[in-house]
């Protein structure tokens, strides 16, 4: 991850203090002190990031001739994590200050320090370590400990089996595992990818920035099949674009993007190239996407663990192959925190009043439409309300609110994003209209009740 560039501490804790507050995310285990930085997505922090899955799973699955999806175990047969290289080297470098005993990974300490990226370099961040200019953040001291390499992997066991078992660190692992049942049974036609949406668990040094560094997050994932002999730059690019367009369907703005190419010394020997898509976060920019050309490495690692041929026959070509991959990588609560970052707006309205309201994409808001009847103490307004709220439910994800005046109503609205609120006043028991307000214009429209499914239809899409 590359090293923040901008703080905006202050925006970060309205996003952590607010998400709390209107039930997006909560800290984990809460009544117990917390734990592990951990943390909930409440009632509309869920239904935002189902939003988020259901987008992401309609674009490049449901909507793609050349995607199919799959859906993993967590916990797969640990021969699958020693072929894939996780089990000898997927760590990171820790190291502990020998003064206050606080603990740090070693590379964003030297990477914050002197900006330059020794991930993966013990022997370069020990030396970084050893010169006294690097300060511990928590007491200034300059006495560490050796760096050390500490595998990710949570470990666990199995009833049944005698050797340890792991926690998936990411979900690529059954895409591989699944290469062959899914060429076996579909009728895929490369170049095809494998998309799959999960959890996946990593024991970090340090967890830490709200939801974007998590011990168990989820991930957006697809393994993308080529042909050796393709061409392959065009399609990678194509690839890094959608990932872009997808941050900005979140509400990321284009210039709150960036590409960071890893250099040719710090890639893998399989990988032809990677590229993260980092995003600005209140924090400074950090890793939101990621795209890696792995080769055969994969297909072909797995097939020798595993005794089973992994290739394809191209009926096209009339060829025998292990297919190239491309790697694109989604994380999904870092899409969480692009979306509420992105949406959150303070307007200040004059006189001192300030109007909070998240401009979430329509399609990620966790409330589409918030049905009022005007006064709660009057049978037939809340009658004719409760009527078109059952109608409007069917379809979208509706909440209906009698309680206080409806400027506040309008205002809890605002706050949790629901682009459309729906007044239901005396004139509607007359002309069979409504008063429809406009979450980011605050305009206000009359609409025919039998209007409103149409009316609806086209701006909910
Ligand atoms: P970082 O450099 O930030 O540790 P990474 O390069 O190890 O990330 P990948 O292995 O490429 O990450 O994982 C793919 C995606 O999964 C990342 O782009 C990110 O969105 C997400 N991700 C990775 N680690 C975490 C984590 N600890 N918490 C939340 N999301 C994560």
């Amino acid at each position: 991850m590359a090293s923040a560039k901008q703080n905006n501490n202050e925006l970060m804790e309205k996003i952590v203090s607010f998400s709390k507050r209107r039930g997006f995310v909560f800290p984990g285990s809460e009544i117990y002190g917390g734990f592990a930085n951990s943390y909930s997505y409440g009632p509309y922090g869920s239904e935002l990031k189902t939003n988020i899955k259901n987008l992401w799973w309609k674009n490049f699955v449901r909507s793609r001739e050349d995607m199919v999806g799959i859906d993993g175990p967590i916990m797969l047969n640990p021969r699958l994590w020693a072929a894939s290289g996780h089990t000898s080297g997927f760590n990171d470098a820790m190291v502990d200050c020998k003064e206050c005993k606080k603990r740090f990974r070693a590379d964003h300490l030297v990477e914050a320090a002197t900006g330059k990226d020794l991930e993966g370099d013990l022997a370069k961040l020990n030396e970084a370590l050893k010169d006294g200019k690097i300060k511990c953040p928590n007491c200034g001291k300059s006495n560490w400990t050796d760096a050390r390499n500490l595998n990710l992997m949570f470990k666990t066991q199995m009833n049944g089996i005698d050797e340890d078992v792991y926690l998936r660190p990411e979900t690529a692992g059954a895409i591989f595992a699944d290469f062959k049942a899914v060429t076996d049974s579909m009728r895929v036609k490369i170049p095809f990818g494998i998309a799959q949406i999960g959890k996946a668990f990593r024991n970090e040094i340090i967890a830490g920035n709200f939801i974007f560094r998590l011990r168990e997050f989820e991930q957006m994932e697809i393994e993308y099949f080529i042909d050796p002999e393709m061409k392959w730059e065009g399609k990678f690019e194509e690839w890094l674009e959608l990932q872009e367009k997808f941050a900005m369907a979140l509400g990321a703005p284009k210039d709150s993007l960036r590409r960071h190419e890893h250099p040719k010394e710090k890639l893998s020997h399989y990988s032809r190239k990677t590229v993260d898509i980092e995003y600005l976060f209140p924090f400074g920019w950090g890793e939101l996407y990621g795209l890696a050309h792995r080769g055969d490495f994969d297909l072909t690692k797995h097939a020798e663990f595993s005794g089973t041929k992994l290739d394809y026959f191209d009926q096209v070509t009339n060829r025998r192959f292990v297919p190239h991959v491309l790697e694109p990588t989604f994380g999904l609560d870092r899409s969480i925190l692009v979306a509420l970052s992105a949406a959150y707006h303070e307007e200040d309205l004059g006189e001192g009043d300030i109007r909070t309201v998240m401009k979430f994409p329509v399609a990620l808001a966790p409330v589409k439409i918030a049905v009022f009847p005007l006064l709660k103490n009057k049978p037939q307004l809340v009658d004719k309300a409760k009527e078109i709220f059952s109608v409007l439910q069917k379809e979208y994800t509706c909440e209906f609110d009698d309680n206080g005046n409806v400027g506040k109503r309008y205002r809890r609205q605002d706050e949790i994003g629901t682009p459309y609120c729906l007044t239901i006043d005396f004139d509607t028991l007359e002309d069979e209209s409504v008063t429809v307000r406009d979450r980011d214009t605050m305009e206000q429209q009359r609409i025919k009740i039998s209007d409103l499914k149409d009316y609806f239809k086209e701006k909910l899409v």
